[in-house]
């Protein structure tokens, strides 16, 4: 197994920005995704974020971080929510592989939020059942906007997003006693597919400024 890249939430982030922004400016270097990086994480793996993230095709995250082989744990479906598996998977990645970083990452024009908004407007067809049992948290999410944004899924995404990050922290003993410990750190960010930014919105126990 090969060292951790990152121990502390602080490196775990840079590392995660460096890379989005190698990645945003076209020159991204593709790293550790070699032969030797493949036989030395063949035999254990230390990733140094776990990424609860959309399951969109434009929104994998080892290419927009620029990541390689071992370095992140990556959890998707459609509209990042956490799900109890999601929950369970993200527990995994912190108490058992010792992930410093959890980064939520949403992205705009998300599907399923759109799916979620148009969920919410009158006359709206009933969703296949295990769609609508999918994107009941974002749903959620939209009913919290005030009325007159209801319609708006950059508004319902915001909402989505910060209410995921409070749910990881509320729901997972293990997140959230890792935050008070100082050894992770939660990240809720937003990945925009036409410039390929990711932007940090909500930190906690870490700075993205
Ligand atoms: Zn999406």
């Amino acid at each position: 197994m090969t060292d951790r890249l990152a121990t502390v939430p602080a490196d775990a982030w840079a590392e995660l920005a460096e890379g989005n922004a190698r990645f945003r400016t076209g020159s991204p270097e593709h790293p550790r995704q070699d032969g030797t990086r493949r036989a030395g994480v063949a035999s254990g793996q230390a990733p140094h974020a776990a990424v609860l993230g959309c399951s969109d095709s434009r929104a994998s995250a080892e290419l927009l971080f620029d990541q390689g082989l071992g370095d992140l744990f990556v959890v998707r479906n459609a509209g990042q929510v956490l799900s109890p598996d999601a929950l369970g998977s993200i527990e995994y990645a912190v108490a058992v592989l010792g992930v410093p970083l959890v980064v939520v990452l949403a992205h705009d024009a998300c599907g399923a939020v759109a799916s979620a908004v148009a969920a919410e407007g009158a006359d709206a067809p009933a969703l296949p059942v295990h769609i609508a049992e999918l994107i009941e948290p974002i749903r959620v999410a939209v009913r919290a906007v005030p009325a007159a944004d209801r319609a708006d899924a950059v508004a319902a995404g915001a909402r989505h997003l910060q209410d995921t990050v409070g749910a990881l922290l509320r729901d997972s003993e293990i997140v959230a006693d890792g935050v008070a410990a100082g050894t992770l750190a939660v990240v809720g960010a937003v990945y925009h597919l036409a410039d390929g930014a990711v932007e940090p919105r909500i930190a906690v126990g870490v700075s993205t400024a």
